[in-house]
């Protein structure tokens, strides 16, 4: 597949779960393959994952979406070190951290996506957010420009509905 996809050394590769359902091993060789593509082809890439260890290893700038929107997108620092959505916290308190003294539960994202042929009126994560406020069921959150590259869709970021929780309030 990836021989077929850069036969005409194509600018733009889009990656969709390339490395789901491989063993650690043909993981690495693979996302070796796709950064030496990367290097000598200067082929830009957009990987699509739910692995955030792979997304921490590969990407410069990362969107995470819900719903079928953008809900916050970030350079790849922004997103693991100062993650501002619900369910950018939901994803990164699922990461196992393997180590002694460093066992905790893994805490799961309680519910299940939305319906999309009938999308919710407000915030399409209200159903699943423990920090969800009576406007997040009704209104679309705003984006919220955290820096010149780092932006998120969440009512809590909002100065009219709440103060910004810290990342110990919120659990990271
Ligand atoms: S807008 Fe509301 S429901 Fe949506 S992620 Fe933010 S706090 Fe949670």
């Amino acid at each position: 597949m990836i021989a077929i996809a850069i036969a005409c050394e194509p600018k733009l590769v889009i990656a969709d779960e390339p490395t789901t359902a491989l063993d650690v091993t043909i993981q690495a060789q693979i996302l070796d393959l796709l950064r030496g593509l990367k290097d000598k082809l200067e082929t830009s890439i957009v990987l699509i994952s739910h692995d955030l260890g792979v997304i921490a290893s590969m990407c410069s700038r990362v969107f995470i979406m819900y719903g079928g929107r953008v809900v916050e997108s970030g350079l790849v620092d922004e997103i693991f070190y100062e993650a501002s959505h619900p369910y950018a916290w939901g994803l990164l308190g699922s990461i196992p951290e393997p180590g002694e003294g460093r066992r905790r539960k893994l805490v799961p994202i309680p519910g299940s996506p939305p319906d999309l042929m009938a999308p919710p009126a407000g915030c399409a994560f209200a159903a699943r957010c423990a920090k969800a406020m009576r406007v997040c069921a009704r209104e679309q959150p705003p984006v919220t420009r955290l820096s010149a590259t780092h932006r998120a869709e969440c009512w809590l970021l909002d100065p009219r509905v709440a103060k910004r929780p810290s990342a110990e309030e919120a659990g990271l």
